[in-house]
Formats: structure tokens, sequence, C-alpha cells
């Protein structure tokens, strides 16, 4: 029997499956699987304890007598919980994790064994890492690179090894990773945000960076997935006839969740939440079979480790429900696809007031949220490409641009009321100090702001970058992205920003100005500059793209042209000046990212060719023959009257054949052009070769290859269906 129908039968009889497990407390078990501090606490001497508090905290470095003690302790408390392996643990530019698991304990020949975890192996490993991307910097004859303990993201338990997130760098000291550039990118804006943070409450010693993210995903059987080799081996179905039924009854968002995804779900958070990631959402997403889960925002390393950890946690679990996780941005055609909304705000360390950007209920604690509000915005503005860089990928090409996710046009929405008060601040403040007529105005103005947010309605869900009461929700992340990337970029504009507005307000301050004033007429100068990157209209419409060429807004819909930006001088000078990455480091990353671009499309058109000539063409082949002999029959029977009987079936020959060689010919010439791009010495040219003269032929083939699929014997499909990948449960 066909492989796709003994694959629906293994589906059928799972649907029955329910696997609850009765629930305990979940505070009972939160964070368990984590060396937090708490645990710290019981396994430390108080000097370690405070020596790796402090080195969290301010980024001090630990000394070699403390990381031993600190290393004993962690391995105490791992073995305590039957842990025998560590890994150190980091993210290294191919977007997921890695990690290289080795045994706390050396046997020797007598029998004995010897200890292999001290300081030394906490604080520096060197993992023979040579066939991780790294751009040209390390030479693979030296396949020197180091990983170096983060102390700000707890290690963690995972089955029997003990996780120690890291940073990875080259022997010379290069970023091989994400982790490295983000970790000096928030302590970057800490530094710019805490001085400009003394303008209104010098208690601050500390601004944090909050991330939370909303991860979507798919849910496929095993079974059906294990019959396609395009979500095998490219994450997404690269054929397939849309089923009648879609998303067009809105039936599935937030409905009634299948009792076998609820099993997977409850199973996932489990995992989540022993390993400290405080996941509290689940619903169901617009699409078929499509979820979202989100956890309540944490500090933005901390939330990146998670999110990488949450999606190998979700790829684990499904595995143990009989289902697979889709990641990809765009799994299926005609609905939509999945992203990775990027909550993102900055806190500060005093005691009441944290949020930034979070309007407080006295008219200072107003000023300061318009002052860290308008200097996102103008943040944003100043380097709007570089965010569209920071997202860049070919699976996000799918959704930037098309019809349900955020367009790849960066603009900010934020709302009506707050656009009210910024025209306000434009309109009085005039550089002339204000009188007080004015300055009792402004005043009530932005003391209105709390109201206002509360009344914050009009959410506008087709923004790319969206102010959501008291945080901006960066929206056009993937949802196989790392956040790192595009936290690395925001945190760097930020802190840029910052620096600037405290010189351009000292400035003011010297040449006489009242604080308040200066701030005021600093921040009018810079909704002034920031007005074209506002927009509260609707982001999908083609008035749009109109009004944002006229605004000099760029509009790139592909990544292989979006990581161009990553090369303007205005990047390459942000990074470097700021002490986040070298030109260097920025070049090399700049070439994984495009080599990383043309393998994924190679591997896509690949296996797009391979399907098309081993599974549909046979298919279509075949069906056609069982047809080609009706027609004969038929002409047998009705010899000049066939017409009459047999001319609908002699047309679906000729259209089988049509399309038969339209699918040959087209992938001979897809293949041509992977030839001509392989044949480019630099790994950008490649990239951009492949965009635009491999990846149209998807288009046309998928055309093709769908429409046999609408032609040809159910019976004969080889290939499990939209209908039946969907909507199983
Ligand atoms: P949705 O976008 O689905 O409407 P919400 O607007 O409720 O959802 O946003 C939910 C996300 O925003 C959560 O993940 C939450 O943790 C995050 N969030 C809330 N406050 C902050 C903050 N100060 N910093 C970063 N993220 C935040
Ligand atoms: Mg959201």
């Amino acid at each position: 029997m066909m492989l796709r129908f003994i694959a629906l039968e293994k589906t059928m009889s799972r649907q029955a499956q329910e696997v609850i497990t009765p629930s305990t407390k979940i505070s009972d078990y939160f964070g368990a699987n984590v060396f937090n501090r708490e645990s710290m606490k019981q396994f430390m001497s108080e000097e370690a304890y405070d020596s790796v508090v402090e080195a969290m905290e301010k980024g001090t470095r630990l000394d070699r007598k403390i990381a031993d003690q600190v290393a004993s302790s962690m391995k105490a408390w791992a073995m305590s919980k039957g842990a025998t392996h560590y890994t150190h643990w980091f993210q290294p530019l191919t977007g997921r994790t890695a990690e290289k698991h080795d045994a706390f304990y050396t046997p020797t020949a007598d029998g004995r064994s010897f200890e292999t975890f001290g300081g030394d192996q906490l604080v520096q490993q060197e993992p023979d890492a040579s066939s991780f991307p790294n751009g040209g910097i390390r030479n693979t004859f030296e396949a020197r690179g180091y990983t170096a303990w983060d102390p700000t993201s707890p290690a963690f338990l995972i089955g029997a090894t003990l996780c120690i997130p890291t940073i990875f760098v080259s022997y010379t000291g290069e970023a091989l990773d994400n982790k490295a550039p983000l970790l000096k990118a928030l302590s970057a804006v800490d530094k710019a945000a805490t001085e400009v943070c003394q303008y209104f409450d010098k208690d601050v010693t500390k601004v944090t960076s909050t991330l939370g993210w909303e991860q979507e995903y798919f849910l496929v059987d095993a079974a059906l997935h294990a019959a396609r080799p395009d979500l095998i081996q490219t994450g997404r179905s690269l054929f397939g006839q849309a089923s009648s039924k879609g998303q067009q009854l809105d039936d599935h968002y937030f409905g009634n969740i299948p009792d076998r995804v609820t099993a997977f779900m409850r199973d996932f958070e489990k995992e989540a939440l022993l390993l400290g990631i405080p996941v509290t959402t689940r619903h169901n997403e617009v699409a078929p079979n499509q979820y979202e889960l989100a956890p309540v925002f944490e500090e933005c390393n901390l939330a990146v480790d998670h999110n990488q950890l949450l999606m190998d946690i979700l790829e684990k679990t499904a595995h143990k429900h009989d289902f697979r996780v889709l990641l990809h941005e765009k799994p299926f055609a005609g609905i939509n696809g999945s992203g990775k909304h990027n909550n993102w705000s900055l806190g500060t360390n005093s005691s009441k007031n944290r949020n930034l950007l979070a309007p407080g209920k006295t008219p200072k604690t107003n000023l300061r949220f318009l002052t860290f509000f308008v200097n996102t915005i103008k943040a944003v503005h100043n380097h709007a490409d570089l965010l569209r860089a920071s997202i860049a990928s070919a699976a996000n090409d799918h959704r930037l641009g098309a019809n349900e996710a955020p367009p790849a046009i960066l603009s900010i929405f934020i709302g009506s009321k707050l656009t009210q008060v910024l025209e306000d601040i434009e309109k009085r403040v005039t550089g002339k100090a204000l009188s007080p007529d004015e300055k009792t105005e402004l005043k009530l103005n932005i003391g209105k702001i709390p109201e206002i947010l509360l009344d914050n309605t009009d959410r506008n869900r087709t923004s790319p970058f969206a102010f959501t009461g008291n945080k901006f929700e960066f929206r056009a992340v993937g949802s196989s992205a790392n956040c790192a990337a595009p936290m690395i970029a925001l945190n760097a504009a930020m802190a840029q920003q910052l620096a600037v507005f405290k010189k351009d307000v000292d400035g003011l301050i010297k040449g006489g100005k009242k604080k308040d004033d200066a701030i005021l007429e600093v921040l009018r100068r810079y909704i002034t500059e920031s007005r074209d990157i506002l927009f509260e209209g609707n982001g999908y419409g083609d008035e749009w793209v109109k009004e944002a060429e006229k605004r000099g807004l760029s509009n790139v819909k592909t990544t292989p042209h979006a990581l161009d930006f990553y090369l303007e001088e205005k990047v390459l000078d942000l990074f470097e000046s700021l002490d986040i990455m070298s030109k260097r480091e920025q070049e090399a990353r700049y070439e994984i990212n495009q080599e990383n671009y043309k393998l994924k499309i190679q591997i896509e058109s690949r296996v797009m060719a391979d399907m098309a000539m081993n599974h549909i063409l046979p298919a279509a082949i075949k069906y056609q023959s069982t047809v080609v002999e009706n027609v004969r029959g038929l002409k047998e029977i009705y010899g000049a009257d066939f017409k009459t009987y047999g001319a609908e079936q002699l047309s679906i020959v000729e259209e089988l054949s049509k399309r038969i060689q339209t699918v040959k010919s087209k992938v001979d010439e897809m293949t041509e052009e992977r030839k001509k791009a392989n044949a480019l010495e630099d790994a950008a040219d490649q990239a951009k070769a492949y965009c635009e003269n491999v990846v149209p032929y998807f288009e046309l083939l998928r055309y093709e290859v769908d429409k046999l699929e609408a032609l040809v014997d159910n019976n004969d499909w080889p290939l499990p269906k939209y209908r039946e990948m969907l909507f199983t449960k």
C-alpha cells in the first residue's frame, strides 16, 4: 500500500489517544532543574554566592579560586539530581544551539576516577568547533574556538546533563555566536539608559532590557510528516494544493484545543517550567493546526536563551506525542505563516515605576516615559534598515510582504492618542522658554497619558513595530529566528540614541535652559525628525507602499538585499563605536548570513526537483497511462463518434501532457540556474543569484504540480495532502 495511506491509517489510530497526567502545583516544581539563586545558596559558601551574584549583576570577573568553588557546587547540585555529564551550551551562527557533552569524571586504568570539572572547565572550554560557520575569521586548520561561561544566565539540567550557557568566540577573540554581541549590546543600553535616568531618578544604577516573546508554531502528525520529504528536509511544504476549507471560517482561532494537542502542551509546559521558563499563555492561532505560546517577559539575555531552549523542548516533546512541530515561518501556502513577536522594554532597578515605557502617575514620570518613548522612535527611525536586516532569513521572506504578516517596510504604530500627544509637543514647544500657561497646558496633556493608555484599544495588527501600552512589540521577527539578532540591533540603536540625547540635553542645560525645558525641546526636535517612520494606517495596503516610497522608507523584500544594510557605514560604525562588534566581525557575520541563505534555497531547490521527478511525475504519468487506455478503448468502441463520448477524457490526457512537460523542463532550467549560481565566487553574489534566478522557479513549479494534484487520481497521489495534514487532531 502507498506510503501516504499507511501514514493516514497510523494517524487515524492515534486520534483517540489522550495522555493527560494529573498535575501537581506549578510552584512545587518551577525552576527545579535550574541552578538558580535558591539552589546556589544551598550549595555554595556565602563568599562564592556573593561573588557570583556580583558577576551576574555587575559583570565583574570571578577569580579562579571562586570559580573552582562555583564549579564544585554546581556539580554537586547537578549530581544530586542524577547528572553524569556537563556541556557548554552555546548559540553558533547556525541559528540554533550547540552542545558537546563531557563526563564529570574520567575513569583511570586502575579502576578509580578523577574529577574533570573544576573552575577551568566551568569558565572556559575549547570545543573542536571547526565546522561551525565563521565567515573566514577562524581558519579551519586552526580549528580553535572558545566557549566562555555567561554567569548572567543560570546553568540548567536537561536529562542527565548539566548545561552551562556560554559565549562562543574565536581564538583571536572575535564573536562566533549570537550571545557575545547581545551581552555587549545589553551592557551598552544599560549604560546609556542609566545615565538618562539620572535626569529623573538618581537612585537608578542599572537598566535592564526586557523581552517577552510570543512563539507561533504548527503541529503535524508524525506519520504524515514522515511521508513528506519537503517537510523533513526544509521544514515547509514546497508543494500542496490549498484545501477547500482553510482558515476562512476563523473557527480555529482561540477555538477548542484538541485533546492530543492539550496533552502535548501540558507536557512541554512542564518541561519548560522545570527549566524556569515562565510559560503562561497557550492558544490556537488563526490557521488550522497553528498554535501560540508565550511566557512572562524576562531580562533580555535570559529570555533569548529561554526561547532557544523552548524551541528544542517543543521539538523533543512533539516526538513523544507523535507530532512534529513546524517552526518554519511559512510551512503551508495559502494560510497564515508563523511569527515571533518580540515585546521589548527597558526597566530600572529602582523600587518603583520600573518600566521606562510605562507612564506613571506624576508629570515627572510621564516626562521620563516620553523621553524613552520618543527616543525609541528616533532610534528605530535612525536604524530602520538595520532592524530590517536583523529579521531577514530565507524563511521570513515568505512572510514579510505577504498578506497576513507585517510588511517589509519598517514603520511604527503608536495609536491615535499618543500621536496627539506628540503633535501637541511639536506645536507648543518652540525653543523659547515655555510661558506658564503653555507649561500648564502641556503638563495637563502629558498628565493624561495614563488614561490614554488604558484606552489604547485601537491596536493595529498590520504594523511591524507597534507601541502596545507599556512596551514596543517588534512583530516582524520570524518564528524560527533567534531573538538575539533583532535584540542586538534594537538595543544597540537605543544605546546610541540615548547617548546622543544626553549630549543634546546637557548642551542646552549648559546654555542656560532648565532641565525640563531642555528635555522637551530635544524631544520636540526628535519628533519632527522621526515623523516619517510613524504610520497609523493599513500596513498591508498598496497605498502604503507608495506612501512609504515617497517618505524614502526602504522596502526590501528579499534577504540577500536586506542583509546589505549590515554593511552600511552607519551600521558598521554603530556596532564598532559601542564596542559590540568590530568591522571584521560584522563582515564575517554578513558572509555567514548570505551563505546560510544560499544553502537554504539550494536545499529547497534540490528537494523540489527530487520530488517533482521522483514522486510527482511518475504518479502523473501513471495516471495518464490509465486515461490513455480509457481513451483508446472509447475510440475502439465508438469509432467516428468518439468525440461525443471521449472528448473530455482526451482533454485530460492533453492537460497532463502539457503539465508534465512543463514540470520537467522547468526542473531542468532551475538546475542550470543553480549551476550558474554555484560557479560564482562570492557568498553574497551566490545568494543574490539564488534569490533572483532560482527562487522564481519555486512558484512556477508549484503552480504546475498543484494543478496536477487536482487532476491525478487521489489514490495515486504520493504525498499527504493539505486537507489531511492540517485537519488531523
Ligand atoms: P498579544 O500581542 O498577543 O496581544 P500582549 O500584548 O498581552 O499579547 O503581550 C504579551 C507579551 O508582552 C507577553 O509575552 C508579555 O510577557 C510581554 N510583556 C509585557 N510587559 C513587558 C515588558 N515590560 N517588557 C517586555 N515584554 C513585556
Ligand atoms: Mg503580540
